[in-house]
């Protein structure tokens, strides 16, 4: 463990230390940022009614339009020349959202990053290729920075290159790759075609893999043919980046760092908080972010928080699997899709290959389809049988999801490859 004293926690040690955070954070957040002068007034509270955790639902919450709003600082509570960096996601339309960091801020995203290697069992000894993009985008730095403070080598070879990733993978004998988990799947068939063997000519033993929702299929999938352990890692660049939650060894939900981190469960259409242990949209308060405080950040991340103790010894709160954004749902003639249960159903079939596409053209059911690329040395086998197979997924679709989709089996190698996170959804009805 990085930080053992901080990991090993009590829940009522964690509660107390949240508590006395939150409470100075809500002053702060007060005292130095107008918007939430402004919103407080709103409410109409003060940070005199904020005593204790249980108030947490008096305090407003912050929206992502708020970041937009703010452009181009962001929600800042530091004067500039307290910034040493910036970071930007780049939404689909209009402005990016921009983030900012105080020198301390860093220091506390790194060390969040480093307890993320260390709990998958990463260490100095280890050699890590960062295959993240390097830039605004918060996963190359943050994947970057936390690895370094541990002591490991870092390869920051960024995104893309796919023939220079695998001979790196294998000349450097990386140990640890980290990339997003479509981009894992990709490196796995290429790496085949490429004629290289993973499990005999490369040297991996863990990936650290995020910044997208992945199927327990695809987990295996990615271990089966790199030879590795897989990490589930969550964060977002609000939320500094990379390092909020990663699963430990027991892989059994990701643990949010809650020292720096107050989780709470809502019901996305009326706001409300849920009771511990239903599904519900994440809100994230920062406990302790200087640049650009967050108070209740609404995510649209879409999860159960489990509140047990872990097998591993820590008490920090677990992210059960993220289902998905709510405003990645798709609705379709009513009904409500979640692409990751469709590729559940997919990933689970014999013969199917690692790449799918979920196209929406017109708003009634009818219109769903399912581009899936056929495994290849199942497409290569005498049992294959094109017209059969789409048949056999679109019962398999409709017995689970209980919506009807057409699917269409493609050849191996024609749906397009990320190189970051994966496009799953071509919505035509947005277009
Ligand atoms: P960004 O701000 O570009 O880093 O994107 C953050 C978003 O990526 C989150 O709000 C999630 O929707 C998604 N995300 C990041 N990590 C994961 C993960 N491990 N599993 C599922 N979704 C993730
Ligand atoms: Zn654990």
């Amino acid at each position: 463990m990085f930080e053992p004293d901080i990991e090993m926690m009590k829940l009522s040690e964690i509660r107390a230390l949240q508590t006395e955070r939150f409470v100075k954070m809500v002053k702060y957040a007060y005292d130095n940022v107008p918007m939430y002068m402004e919103k407080f007034a709103e409410a109409g509270i003060t940070p005199d009614d904020i005593k204790s955790l249980d108030d947490v639902h008096k305090v407003p919450f912050t929206v992502k339009d708020d970041l937009r709003k703010h452009y181009p600082y962001g929600i800042r509570a530091v004067p500039l020349d307290r910034i040493v960096r910036l970071h930007a996601s780049s939404g689909t339309t209009g402005k990016p959202t921009v983030v900012t960091y105080t020198e301390k801020d860093m220091e506390t995203w790194n060390n969040l990053m480093a307890r993320c290697y260390s709990s998958a069992g990463v260490g100095s000894d280890d050699i890590v290729q960062n295959c993240y993009g390097y830039g605004l985008f918060t996963g190359g730095l943050g994947f970057h920075y936390g690895a370094e403070i541990l002591g490991a080598t870092v390869i920051p070879i960024s995104t893309g290159n796919t023939k220079k990733q695998l001979m790196m993978l294998k000349d450097m004998q990386s140990t640890v790759i980290a990339c997003t988990p479509s981009y894992a799947l990709y490196l796995a068939e290429a790496a085949e075609k490429e004629g290289y063997n993973p499990k005999e000519d490369f040297n991996l033993k863990v990936g650290m893999f995020g910044a997208e929702p992945w199927s327990e299929e695809a987990r295996k999938r990615i271990e089966e043919s790199l030879g590795i352990k897989a990490y589930d890692v969550f964060g977002m660049s609000e939320l500094y980046g990379p390092g909020v939650a990663v699963e430990c060894k027991e892989q059994n939900g990701l643990h949010i760092w809650s020292d720096e981190f107050l989780v709470e469960t809502i019901d996305p259409d009326t706001g409300e908080v849920l009771p511990e242990g239903e599904r519900g949209e994440l809100v994230f308060t920062m406990l302790t972010r200087e640049a650009m405080p967050l108070l209740r950040y609404r995510t649209k991340d879409l999860a159960i928080i489990n509140y047990e103790e872990c097998a591993c010894g820590r008490a920090h709160p677990r992210i059960m699997r993220i289902r998905g954004r709510s405003d990645d749902m798709l609705i379709v003639g009513g009904v409500n899709v979640f692409p990751s249960q469709i590729e559940h159903v997919l990933m689970n079939i014999k013969g199917v290959g690692d790449q799918y596409l979920i196209i929406v053209d017109r708003d009634i059911l009818d219109s769903l389809q399912v581009q899936v690329e056929v495994a290849p040395e199942f497409f290569n086998s005498p049992d294959y049988d094109q017209t059969g197979f789409a048949k056999k997924l679109e019962m398999e679709m409709q017995a689970v999801l209980t919506v009807r989709a057409r699917v269409e089996v493609l050849e191996p190698g024609t749906l397009p490859r990320s190189e970051g996170k994966a496009q799953r959804v071509l919505d035509k009805r947005t277009i």
